[in-house]
């Protein structure tokens, strides 16, 4: 099939290259020129693990193309996704100016029968106001264009292999045609034994909306239970496991810690609370799952005062950057909220990531950065883990501890072993667990 993309971000670059290596001809399009003149040298402006080697390979083979004229993947495409951005405003609203701009300039550039896609997350109701805003575009095509929602699960570190093994395909669309496009469409991952689930349009936005608002739910229920383990002296670590045991529960998303972040689940949720809200019911206990969210920060704030006393002059360093492994995304990374919390405070804060350092540098430039964690370690009063990096699993805590001006840890992840920290003289602060204090750490390495 010849398929269109317009916008080529995190999930329209995957779309436009998991497409490809299926065997369709695909051409992505952005308003952003430069992202599209290094497409088109096969470079990725992100770190996605395995995309720019996919990016190559539709290159070389001629099946993926990337344009900075919309015309081109629009005029021959049977079928073109929308994949821009739809951020938060002030309102929590998701901002859809990008979606009708794109869904317009498919219009004017269609040259005939056309499914529109949206892949964006948008809020219940959207495909009704794109298709008016297309049959307004081009009243001539108005029985040519139709809508479709075929809302993206991928999760960044993970998109490639989300995106060719997904746990489901979802298709929201008004006719069988439509629904027939989307079968071919995935046809060799439907083959391959993915189910399909084939809704109204209404339908599939709402359930992509309602799955990103659960998962956040699922975080801020443990973050919220890790506060109470704090006052009780439970564990918060064991109280999930046993959770998780429960198949009608199970353990994903159920890690205390720093909470979520990233371009999705802070916007959706609220996205959805506005929504309904519009729609005149109250869903009641979205705004309360966004507050404890907020509440994670300012917890491990109180950990780091708790173990420092004053801020001022503290030199505090922060592993991990990005919003979590395997990305180097930093929008709404909770290790940033920190270090601007940490900074109005008059912290000094020196950050290391893996891949996120570039990008953090962009948001937050006042964090100084280091080369690894060991040199982000060095002289510092207090270490703070807060995206779990497999190399931060392996650190040599002895080395680390000996670097710093004081051996303290604040595990924003709940990752290290209580045990191997004491053991490495370190006061270890986590989330929802019993804390080493100083005073702790230091009885203990005692004969
Ligand atoms: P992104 O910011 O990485 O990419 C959006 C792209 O759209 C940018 O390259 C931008 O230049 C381009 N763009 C904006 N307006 C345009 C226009 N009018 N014409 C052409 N190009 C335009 O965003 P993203 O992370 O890929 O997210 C895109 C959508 O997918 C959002 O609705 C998001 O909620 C949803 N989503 C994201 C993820 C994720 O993990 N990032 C997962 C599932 C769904």
């Amino acid at each position: 099939m010849q398929i269109g993309v317009i916008g080529t971000g995190h999930v329209g670059l995957v779309t436009c290259v998991s497409l490809a290596h299926l065997g369709h001809d695909v051409c992505g399009t952005d308003s952003d020129a430069d992202k599209i003149a290094q497409l088109q040298d096969g470079m990725s402006p992100f770190f996605e693990p395995d995309l720019e080697g996919m990016l190559q390979e539709g290159l070389s083979c001629g099946r993926l193309h990337f344009v900075s004229h919309p015309a081109e993947a629009i005029r021959e495409a049977d079928v073109v996704f929308i994949s821009v951005g739809t951020p938060p405003r002030a309102s929590g609203d998701a901002n859809l100016v990008a979606v009708e701009a794109a869904g317009r300039t498919v219009a004017r550039h269609a040259t005939g029968r056309c499914l529109v896609v949206e892949k964006s997350t948008v809020p219940t109701g959207t495909a009704h106001r794109l298709r008016r805003a297309l049959r307004r575009e081009r009243p001539d095509l108005a029985l040519e264009l139709e809508v479709a929602s075929n809302p993206e699960f991928l999760s960044e570190g993970n998109a490639i292999k989300n995106a060719l093994e997904p746990d489901r395909i979802l298709v929201g669309a008004e006719s069988e045609w439509a629904h027939q496009v989307m079968r071919s469409v995935y046809a060799p991952i439907i083959a391959s034994g993915c189910e399909i689930v084939e809704t109204d349009i209404a339908t599939a936005e709402l359930a992509k909306h309602a799955s990103n608002a659960f998962l956040a739910l699922r975080i801020s229920f443990v973050n919220a239970l890790a506060r109470l383990c704090e006052r009780t002296g439970a564990d918060v670590l064991a109280v999930s496991d046993v959770m998780g045991k429960d198949p009608r529960i199970g353990r994903h998303f159920l890690s205390a810690g720093l909470g979520y972040g990233g371009s999705c689940f802070p916007k959706d949720l609220i996205a959805l609370k506005r929504i309904s809200s519009q729609l005149g019911y109250e869903f009641p206990f979205l705004a309360e799952v966004a507050r404890v969210n907020d509440e994670t920060i300012e917890a491990a704030l109180e950990k780091i005062r708790d173990a420092l006393w004053n801020m001022e002059g503290k030199r505090i360093a922060l592993l991990g950057l990005s919003f979590k492994p395997g990305t180097d995304d930093v929008r709404f990374a909770p290790a940033l909220s920190l270090a601007r919390r940490l900074l109005e405070e008059g912290a000094q804060v020196v950050g290391y990531d893996p891949m996120g350092m570039a990008n953090a540098r962009q948001d937050v430039p006042e964090i100084e950065t280091a080369s690894d964690s060991y040199d982000a370690a060095e002289g510092a009063h207090c270490v703070v883990l807060c995206t779990e990096w497999d190399e931060f699993l392996n650190l040599d805590l002895e080395k680390l501890g000996r670097l710093m001006a004081h051996p303290i840890m604040i595990d924003g992840r709940n990752v290290f072993d209580s045990d191997a920290m004491r053991a490495a003289g370190f006061a270890y602060y986590a989330a929802g667990r019993p804390p080493i204090t100083e005073e702790d750490a230091s009885a203990r390495s005692q004969p």
